[in-house]
């Protein structure tokens, strides 16, 4: 069932600073919150249905791209003067909602200079920036090149909605990517590697009181945990990316006290600053599982592999989206990459085009009870955004 846009409540003071009205980004975002994408178990249908009776009310063409009946993305285009585009992007699920909320979470509100709600960080506002800026260009013309619109689903889960784009093809002529992800509206020009693997240890059983018959696979985890931890620490930082780490996310093995356990396995998330360093922690890995503890067999098998990615501070797109955002804002800009990982790198697996993540909220909110985004956030990055646009859509 659709919802038509709720009043806002305003007067927080801060929302019109800078000349960029956000009365429709905000309403849409509280509608955009009121519709549940929670993922698991992930349903972006009703979304999709709310986006599209949007784009039809504003005489605009849309379509969607589905992995599954149920899991559509969201697509739409300005068609431009020439070839080549601007691809505007951001994902439609949330997490589910985690931990103990104070607040329904799918009913937003607005409170001193914040809007609360699952989603309003990760990344509903960002995805009701894109629509606001979209619809706005709509009624200007012919943009010199191609807005292109495409917000997915299933970005919290597998990145199948990102699958389903590349798949259908349809960003292949982008020239510059915006990734509107929580960036506390800070451009950052890359993103770390997720490589997520599985390490099995197999032992022998033998009866709790009598350790020394057995081979315990709890143990030659553990072992190999702590070894890889240490090793892990030791890879030298890269400029500006930081470190890679290793998060040690889950551990399952053994039956009762007194059964010495014959399986165990952990699920690992190594976040790598740089390609090769997925070669190293293979290798480290493999060296550390054969010698964790004699007797045990190790083996370990890749979850997921997502590779880092950065884009060329020299490029003119990047460069003039920098300009615009120190102009803008008044502020000189320090190279940063994010440490999460985006729909980019299933978007666009071979060779991505030049690419900013750059959105408002702040990541630290993200997946997190009573989740809020700061007014003034989306503000600014609506503010660098629409300028952006402006000049190169618009000369
Ligand atoms: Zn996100």
């Amino acid at each position: 069932m659709l919802r038509e846009a709720g009043p806002l409540r305003r007067g927080e003071g801060n929302i019109d600073e800078g000349g960029v009205s956000l009365e429709r980004a905000l309403s849409l975002l509280f509608d955009l919150i009121s519709l549940d994408t929670s993922n698991p178990p992930g349903s972006e249908g009703e979304i999709c249905q709310y986006l599209g009776n949007l784009f039809s009310r504003e005489g605009l063409s849309w379509d969607l791209i589905s992995f599954h009946p149920r899991r559509p993305s969201f697509y739409s285009f300005l068609e431009g003067r020439f070839p080549g585009s601007i691809v505007l992007t951001g994902h439609l699920d949330t997490v589910s909602p985690l931990g103990s909320w104070s607040f329904d979470p799918f009913k937003p509100f607005q409170k001193e200079g914040k809007i609360f709600g699952l989603g309003a960080c990760d990344m509903k506002s960002g995805v009701a920036l894109v629509l606001d800026l979209f619809l706005k260009f709509s009624r200007k013309g012919k943009p010199q090149h191609s807005l292109k619109i495409a917000l997915t689903s299933d970005e919290e889960d597998q990145y199948r909605g990102a699958q389903s784009f590349r798949e259908a093809g349809v960003l292949d002529d982008a020239l510059f990517v915006l990734e509107l992800e929580p960036t506390d509206s800070l451009p950052l020009i890359g993103e770390k590697g997720e490589f997520w693997v599985r390490a099995h240890f197999r032992g022998r059983e033998a009866h709790g009181s009598t350790p020394e018959k057995g081979i315990n696979s709890v143990l030659a985890q553990a072992k190999f945990l702590l070894e890889l931890e240490r090793e892990v620490s030791l890879l030298p930082p890269r400029d500006f990316w930081g470190r890679t780490t290793l998060n040690m996310g889950k551990i399952q093995g053994g039956r009762q006290p007194n059964i010495v356990p014959e399986s165990c396995y952990s699920e690992l998330d190594f976040r790598l600053v740089h390609e090769e360093h997925r070669d190293l922690v293979q290798k480290m890995m493999e060296d550390l599982g054969r010698s964790a503890l004699p007797g045990a067999t190790f083996f370990w098998e890749t979850i997921s592999y997502k590779r880092p990615l950065s884009s060329p501070r020299e490029n003119p797109w990047l460069s003039s989206f920098i300009g615009v955002y120190e102009e803008v804002l008044g502020e000189r800009y320090q190279p940063k990459i994010a440490s999460f990982c985006t729909d980019l790198p299933t978007m666009f697996p071979e060779a991505a085009p030049p690419f900013a993540i750059f959105g408002p909220g702040n990541i630290l909110q993200a997946h997190q009870p009573d989740e809020f985004v700061e007014i003034s956030s989306i503000e600014r990055a609506g503010r660098v955004l629409e300028a952006f646009l402006e000049r190169v859509l618009f000369p």
